[in-house]
């Protein structure tokens, strides 16, 4: 935890990198304003109803007069998260439970606080990060209308000059519809994650951006010079004229290189002698399909479901999960659509399921093997995923597959509902292909019986690497265990995408490893056909795979599996890496 620090003193300060960049600039603190008030009964319920009404009213025009600005600056999906706003308050529970108050006699402002702040807390408590963003959005609608109801004036940064770097305690959705993007060269705040909706608005307007930093708006003062690294989440407070050359350097790389990048879109995905592979992206949500099409993808070759299922009070319905994979489907125009089955359980928990606090939850009963037992909900899902199929190249995979006999099940069970469709008239793919996703050692070894089964093979590094070395992916003691050169994950990894090859299917893969460019040489030379990774790496992968050849990788790839540990492959795939 930092310091508190007084100003110009130089310190360094840690928190999550959230958009890439280096940013350097003049501190501009955005303070909540004062929305404190004292409750009232309401004297006359009817004038109270039509007094928050009109602020309603007010906060849903002024909200996309905002969102139709940030389609501009941000983009089209940028702008749906404040649209959703005004969609929150048609929540019919929502609306009603507010309006009930305020005909018990409470006033617009305590009713609408208290059914806010109780939304705010269901959603706050969940230990997912798309569930915990809700909260965010809530919290915003609340400050939003608060304003309209006190009559106090709404923070404005459209006037910040140019070199300001933004400390918030939360960037909400709606502020970032005032930023005017050259202005801003960085934005810090004390809450978020990789994946909030600050995040998110700070890549698509990209700019800088450290989110999390513990007490930002304490340390940090308006007008302290500071430095921020969006990769790493590193701030620097009143740099030295030594850190200050240091980062100028890094940034003026950094552009250089986000240029060069930009000389990848629209080329093929090749080694440098030609030989062409598969380049994906890795998705959570409809809206990331974007970022894929707008990185020059070839196709996603991970989805994850779990936002629909998450995201939510309730399991989603087939038809909300069909939109869903219809939408990602027609944004990817015909291009390989690769949706991953429910994956839930492990790190990611579902409270309105109930399932049971397990002792071991990644050994537990998760993915498939809870939706073969609650086949009511996987059913659905894989009905919603058979009627999307008419509407583009979706693939199913299935996650955490450990024995031939579930892939034969979940096949049982598509060729049931392939059935009960045709019964119906229903429109989908028949040849949908149906893939298993490569995380357990189990997988590996019988890579072999499997591939007979499989239409492809997509590698979860991520999982595979945790269950082969029986390192918890989370858990920083055993994090030097918890890594992809070592040479027992690579031998799964080759004996994985040999399989594939032999029974001629897809080899792909959709962990992390995929955008690790030393690590690049290796899959080229085991023949990986398709490298899924996240939309932001899509062009840097495509310049790392280009900067080999087929022959210069195998040179490398044989040296490297004949080194016994870890340590000596990370060294000699460093010594050989390149840019
Ligand atoms: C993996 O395990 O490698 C993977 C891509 O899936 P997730 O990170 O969602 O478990
Ligand atoms: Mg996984």
């Amino acid at each position: 935890m930092p310091c508190a620090n007084s100003q110009g003193v130089n310190a360094m300060l840690k928190g999550i990198g959230a958009s890439s960049g280096i940013g350097m600039g003049k501190v501009l603190l955005i303070k909540e304003h004062d929305l404190s008030y004292v409750p009232k009964a309401a004297e006359d319920v009817q004038s109270e109803l039509a007094r928050y009404q009109s602020a309603v009213e007010g906060f849903c025009s002024a909200t996309l007069e905002k969102a139709e600005r940030l389609k501009k600056t941000a983009g089209e999906k940028e702008a749906e998260i404040l649209q959703g706003h005004v969609l929150m308050l048609q929540d019919p529970y929502m609306r009603e439970e507010i309006e009930k108050r305020i005909e018990s006699g409470q006033c617009a402002e305590s009713a609408l606080e208290s059914v806010c702040d109780m939304f705010i807390s269901i959603f706050s408590s969940a230990d997912d990060d798309l569930t915990n963003q809700r909260a965010t959005d809530v919290k915003d609608i609340k400050n939003g209308i608060l304003r309209i109801l006190l009559g106090r004036e709404e923070a404005d940064i459209s006037a910040a000059p140019p070199g300001t770097v933004l400390v918030t305690a939360e960037l909400t959705p709606s502020m970032t519809a005032g930023i005017c993007k050259e202005n801003i060269a960085g934005i810090i705040t004390q809450t978020g994650s990789k994946t909030s909706h600050s995040a998110i608005l700070a890549r698509a307007l990209e700019i800088p951006a450290v989110l999390s930093l513990e007490h930002a708006v304490d340390v940090l003062h308006n007008g302290d010079m500071v430095i921020l690294d969006g990769d790493s989440g590193e701030v620097l407070q009143a740099p030295d004229p030594a850190q200050l050359a240091d980062y100028t350097a890094r940034q003026k790389a950094y552009l250089t290189e986000k240029k060069a990048l930009k000389a990848f879109i629209g080329k093929q995905t090749a080694t440098k002698d030609g030989c062409i592979v598969q380049l994906a992206a890795n998705i959570g949500t409809p809206l990331d399909a974007q970022a894929a099409v707008d990185n020059d993808s070839e196709g996603i070759g991970l989805f994850r479901t779990e936002f629909l299922f998450m995201d939510q009070t309730a399991l989603p319905t087939e038809e909300e999960q069909f939109e869903a994979y219809k939408k990602v489907a027609l944004m990817m125009k015909g291009k390989p659509v690769v949706i991953r089955t429910l994956d839930i359980g492990g790190d990611k928990e579902i409270p309105y399921l109930g399932l049971q606090k397990e002792e071991n939850p990644f050994l537990g009963f998760r993915a498939v093997r809870f939706c073969l037992k609650r086949t009511d909900i996987y059913k659905s899902q894989l009905r919603a995923l058979l009627r999307a199929s008419a509407y583009g190249d979706i693939r199913i995979m299935v996650p955490l597959v450990t024995r031939v006999e579930e892939l034969r099940q979940v096949k049982a069970l598509l060729a049931q509902l392939k059935e009960e469709l045709t019964d119906q008239s229903v429109p989908f793919n028949s040849a949908i292909q149906l893939g298993v996703m490569m995380e357990t050692p189990a997988s590996a070894v019988i890579a072999d019986l499997l591939a007979k089964e499989a239409d492809f093979f997509s590698i979860g590094t991520n999982d595979l690497t945790q269950y082969t070395m029986c390192a918890d992916r989370g858990n920083a003691n055993v994090a030097y265990l918890y890594s992809h050169y070592d040479p027992a994950v690579l031998r799964m990894i080759r004996r994985i995408v040999t399989c594939a090859k032999d029974a001629g299917i897809l080899a792909g893969m959709c962990g992390e490893a995929a955008a690790d460019p030393l690590l690049i040489p290796l899959l080229i030379s085991f023949g990986l056909e398709e490298y899924s990774v996240s939309p932001t790496s899509v062009l840097a992968t495509r310049k790392a795979i280009a900067a080999w050849s087929k022959e210069e990788a195998d040179m490398l790839a044989q040296k490297v599996m004949s080194l016994p540990t870890q340590q000596e492959v990370l060294r000699c795939l460093t010594e050989h890496a390149r840019r």
